[in-house]
């Protein structure tokens, strides 16, 4: 279900495995047909027993005789396709369960990473720890190449152990993973439209942990990370480990005078703690980072990893753009972009960042609720501007929570809106402060994506700076 990267990645690898394969995608515009023709004819040239057929356009139905459902991420569960599965007793399942089902018996050790906020930075600060350990290992799952391609060897590399990042739809479809170690950042409400609930969405999520045989790692200042651990049914002798920027207690990792500590993987006994890095090894040195450090050593830390490959690792560590990246100051006032703030939660953690700020929010709010983010940042906002389809909600969350704060509701949801926006916002800045792009929403109804949504916002930052403001 879908012809997307995911679905084109499993079609493949179904096919030259010998399954005749089916794709449908309710799309029928020219992205679908031109990837429908290329996949056709590459089964034709490459197949010799499987079979790969395209069926495009509305009313999805499930093909006479189908017994396997492998679905995309973009599909929700209640879709009639896997109403129809469900009801011909058919499986449905997604890339990450057929990855797992297809590796060899000398695959790789899976460390996974799940949570609202902060997957793609936990597993490559992880695997740059496991890189700096000596293993061989790569990102995987919902980064980087397609899990499936990876464990079938189709990149033609063998490894110890993957940093996988998990989605919560990928959690959703994977019902027999079984990680080595395992762990919940945080949870926080997002996605709900297409888990149903937040209970749907945490019960995903702990997911992550069932099976797992070393380390289930939650997050202390996270109740319900705990909790999930608590639910899960794991592997006898499995400890749970938490992280936390505190002092950390005993099967714990925290901070103590800026150093990260480890007091849950001690190997001379007389020892307390383990000192693992310090702080400002941790790039950016920001609260939420070092809890994502503390995250991603707890699981290297479980796979064995040295504390000096620890150290090395988040070192050599630098996080990818969209991410509270430094755009360039102008006339005084700092743009940054954190395009990847695509909800409340993550908006929350970089807003808190700033002294002194105008916001740039808005775009799809995914049924998200504004008023706690509003009412957590409102004493620092110099002003807001909105754009995008929900803008909405934020201005009365902003009306509700801080009504001296001047607004501008752009009324755009076009791709050009952003250069108007940085506009004005430099009118609404003073020296010294940051404008923040943190839009607390997705970017698809203005954008392709958040890449786009932060290209945009940087190049009209370079606008800005050229015209001579
Ligand atoms: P994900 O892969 O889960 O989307 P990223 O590492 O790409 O996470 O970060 C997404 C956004 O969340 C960024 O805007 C970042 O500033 C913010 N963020 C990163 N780590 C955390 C955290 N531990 N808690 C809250 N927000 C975070």
């Amino acid at each position: 279900a879908g012809l997307g990267v995911s679905g084109i990645s499993a079609a493949r690898a179904l096919a030259g495995l010998g399954a005749h394969v089916t794709v449908v995608d309710g799309g029928d515009g020219e992205r679908q047909r031109a990837a429908a023709a290329e996949l056709e004819g590459w089964a034709a040239r490459e197949v010799a027993e499987g079979s790969v057929t395209v069926r495009l356009g509305d009313g999805v139905t499930l093909p006479e005789g189908t017994g396997l459902v492998v679905t995309s991420p973009g599909w929700k569960p209640d879709s009639p396709l896997f109403t129809a599965a469900a009801a011909a007793g058919v499986d449905v399942v997604g890339d990450v369960e057929i990855a797992w089902r297809l590796r060899g018996p000398d695959a790789a050790d899976w460390l996974a990473v799940t949570g609202t906020n902060g997957k793609t930075t936990t597993v490559r600060m992880l695997a740059a720890i496991l890189e700096a350990a000596g293993l061989r290992t790569t990102v995987a799952g919902n980064i980087g190449t397609p899990i499936i391609d990876l464990v079938l060897g189709q990149d033609s590399e063998h490894y110890d152990v993957l940093a996988v990042e998990l989605s919560s739809y990928q959690l959703h479809w994977a019902p027999s993973v079984r990680a080595h170690s395992g762990a919940v950042l945080n949870l926080a409400p997002d996605h709900l439209d297409w888990h149903g609930s937040m209970a749907a969405y945490a019960a995903d999520k702990g997911r992550i942990y069932e099976g797992n045989t070393v380390a289930c790692v939650y997050n202390v200042a996270d109740r319900a990370t705990e909790d999930l651990v608590r639910e899960a049914d794991v592997e006898e002798g499995c400890r749970a480990i938490g992280f936390t920027l505190g002092t950390p207690g005993p099967s714990q990792v925290g901070v103590v005078d800026g150093i990260l500590v480890d007091r849950a993987f001690v190997e001379n006994r007389r020892q307390q703690a383990q000192e693992l890095a310090e702080v400002g090894d941790v790039t950016p040195p920001a609260p939420h980072n070092i809890a994502n450090a503390l995250a991603a050593a707890a699981l290297a830390r479980a796979y064995g990893v040295r504390p000096a490959a620890v150290r090395e690792g988040l070192r050599a560590f630098q996080p990818d753009a969209h991410r509270i990246q430094h755009v360039a100051d102008v006339a005084g006032v700092a743009y940054v972009d954190d395009s990847k703030a695509t909800n409340t939660h993550a908006a929350e953690a970089s807003l808190a960042s700033y002294e002194h700020l105008v916001w740039i929010a808005g775009g799809l709010a995914k049924g998200a609720a504004f008023d706690e983010l509003v009412r957590s940042a409102a004493g620092r906002l110099r002003g807001a501007v909105l754009i995008g389809a929900d803008r909405a909600l934020i201005r009365e969350a902003l009306a509700r929570h801080a009504p001296d704060v001047p607004v501008v509701d752009l009324g755009r949801t076009d791709t050009g809106a952003m250069s108007e926006a940085v506009r004005e916002a430099a009118a609404l800045a003073e020296p010294g402060d940051t404008v923040l792009l943190a839009p607390a929403c997705a970017s698809m109804d203005m954008f392709v994506n958040y890449n786009k949504r932060g290209d945009a916002f940087a190049d009209a930052v370079r606008e800005l700076s050229a015209s001579g403001r």
